[in-house]
């Protein structure tokens, strides 16, 4: 069972990688945006952190609504309200259960990544955070580490594909070639599932 604390952990871990990928996810955006993810992400993700260290929401639910909203509040890019969207739309459908199932989280993360799609209009192919999230929503009910391995996956898949939505998509034919920021961030918070705890 994964209780608030594997959802604090799971946060925690997502904010160190971000900080130690900054730079990455920074000059990936230079390439094909406006090199500002890396310190968008490490903004909101301590933001993130800050905010449950003091105050730790006691049930799965909650927690990810809190971090959602504080992404939102934090992060002035594209990825601050897309993210925010993931983790309050997955915490809402995790409901008010002091504890759920690793199925329960595949569930409601499936939820999430839905919202995100209808937020930003954007499907699989379109080289964005979807490319790494789809694949993942799909494998998490298999494991956390099959979930991290389709993430990476699809994010490494964006290097192929034209931008169709974001400040990317400008470029046209020229995002060709280069990975897609947010598809590499999101493989970070899969893989970060697999830091916060076995499933
Ligand atoms: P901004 O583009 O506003 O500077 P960021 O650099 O923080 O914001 O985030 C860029 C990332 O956001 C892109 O690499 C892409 O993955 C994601 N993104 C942008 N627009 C969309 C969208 N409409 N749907 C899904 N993801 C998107
Ligand atoms: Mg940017
Ligand atoms: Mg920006």
């Amino acid at each position: 069972m994964l209780d608030s604390d594997f959802f604090h952990r799971w946060m925690t871990a997502t904010a160190v990688a971000v900080d130690r990928e900054a730079g990455r996810l920074t000059e990936l955006d230079s390439a094909i945006g406006d090199a500002d993810h890396g310190s968008n992400l490490r903004r909101g993700f301590a933001a993130v952190t800050a905010v449950l260290d003091e105050d730790t929401p006691q049930t799965p639910g909650a927690l990810l609504a809190l971090a959602g909203r504080q992404l939102i509040a934090t992060v002035g890019g594209a990825s601050g309200p897309l993210y925010g969207t993931l983790l309050r739309r997955t915490g809402k459908a995790l409901g008010d259960a002091a504890e759920v199932t690793p199925g329960q989280l595949a569930e409601a993360f499936g939820a999430g990544v839905a919202a995100v799609g209808k937020l930003g209009g954007a499907q699989a192919g379109d080289k964005t955070m979807l490319d790494a999230l789809l694949p993942a929503a799909q494998a998490l009910g298999e494991s956390f580490a099959a979930a991290r391995e389709a993430a990476e996956a699809g994010a490494l898949a964006t290097v192929a594909l034209r931008a169709r939505k974001g400040r990317a998509s400008y470029l046209g034919e020229r995002s060709i070639g280069h990975q897609d920021p947010g598809a590499t961030s999101a493989a970070l918070l899969v893989a970060a599932l697999t830091e916060a705890g076995a499933a």
